[in-house]
C-alpha cells in the first residue's frame, strides 16, 4: 500500500502495513487579523506534520483544531479550549493510542498558545513507560534559526512574517490584504497573560506580514522540517546515551 495510513484507511489496510508511530497535527482555530484565515495555524499543522509522517511512514491523524486560544477570544471566528480540557484530550488520546499498540507518537503544534501541551508531554512520558510521547512545538524548535529566512525574527508572534510567508506558499489565494498598522508593540508574549491580543495590537497580527513572500514561506516549511528531524535525532542520540550509562 502507497502513501502513509490516514483516516481513510480501513481496518485491515492497517492490520497490512504496521506501524508504531502516530503523528497528530496541532493547530488552532483563533482570528489571524484581516489578511489570513482564522485555521491558519491547523493548515500548517497538517501540511508539516503530512511531511514527517511521510518520512517516517507513520500514522497520520487529523488534526486538533480547537485547542488552546483564549487570548484571541475578542476576534471572531475563534473557537478555544480551556488549557485543562486540552491536557485531558491529549491525555485521552494517547491512552487510546497505547491501548492500540502504537510505542510513539509525535505531536507536531504550530500554536503557540499551547502551551499546556509541554507539561502533559513531560507527564505522559512518566506515565507511559514503554512509549515515547514528543512534542514537535515547531515554531520554537527553529526559533534560533528563524533569522535565516525572515527579516524580523524578533517579534513575529502572530499571523506576521512567518505565517504570512508559510501560507503565501501554501496557499496564496487565501491571503488577503495586509492591514497596516503602527500599534507595533515592543512587548514580550507574556503580556498576553493580562490582555486579549487584539487589545495589545491593531488589527489582531503581532510582527510584519508587509516582509512576507512566497519564497521565504517555502524555505521556512523546509527548515521547520529540517528542526524537526534535528530534535528527533538528537532525542535518538541523548537515548542512547543514557542508555549505555545504565
Ligand atoms: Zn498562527
Amino acid at each position: 500500500m502507497d502513501g502513509v495510513l490516514t483516516i481513510f484507511h480501513t481496518a485491515s489496510d492497517f492490520g497490512q502495513k504496521e506501524t508504531t508511530t502516530v503523528v497528530l497535527p496541532i493547530g488552532a482555530i483563533e482570528q489571524h487579523g484581516s489578511h489570513l484565515p482564522v485555521g491558519t495555524d491547523t493548515i500548517v499543522a497538517v501540511e508539516l506534520a503530512q511531511r514527517i509522517a511521510e518520512r517516517l511512514d507513520a500514522y497520520l491523524l487529523p488534526p486538533l483544531a480547537v485547542t488552546s486560544s483564549i487570548e484571541h477570544r475578542l476576534g471572531r471566528g475563534t473557537v478555544y479550549l480551556k488549557p485543562a480540557t486540552l491536557a485531558a484530550v491529549l491525555t485521552d488520546t494517547v491512552a487510546s493510542l497505547h491501548e492500540s499498540g502504537y510505542s510513539r507518537v509525535l505531536l507536531v503544534n504550530f500554536h503557540g498558545g499551547n502551551w499546556i501541551v509541554k507539561p502533559t508531554v513531560r507527564q505522559l512520558n512518566r506515565d507511559y513507560a514503554d512509549m515515547e510521547i514528543v512534542l514537535l512545538d515547531l515554531a520554537t524548535l527553529a526559533n534560533a534559526r528563524l533569522g535565516e529566512v525572515i527579516d524580523n525574527p524578533a517579534g513575529d508572534v502572530h499571523a506576521g512574517e512567518m505565517e504570512t510567508s508559510i501560507m503565501l506558499y501554501l496557499d496564496e489565494s487565501r491571503v488577503g490584504t495586509v492591514r497596516p498598522t503602527d500599534r507595533k508593540t515592543g512587548l514580550s508574549q507574556s503580556f498576553l497573560d493580562y490582555f486579549d491580543m487584539t487589545e495589545l495590537t491593531g488589527d489582531g497580527y503581532w510582527g510584519y506580514p508587509e516582509a512576507a513572500t512566497k519564497e521565504k514561506g517555502e524555505k521556512l516549511m523546509e527548515l521547520l522540517i529540517e528542526c524537526a528531524f534535528d530534535y528527533l535525532a538528537l532525542l535518538e542520540e541523548q537515548k542512547r546515551i543514557v542508555r549505555s550509562n545504565g
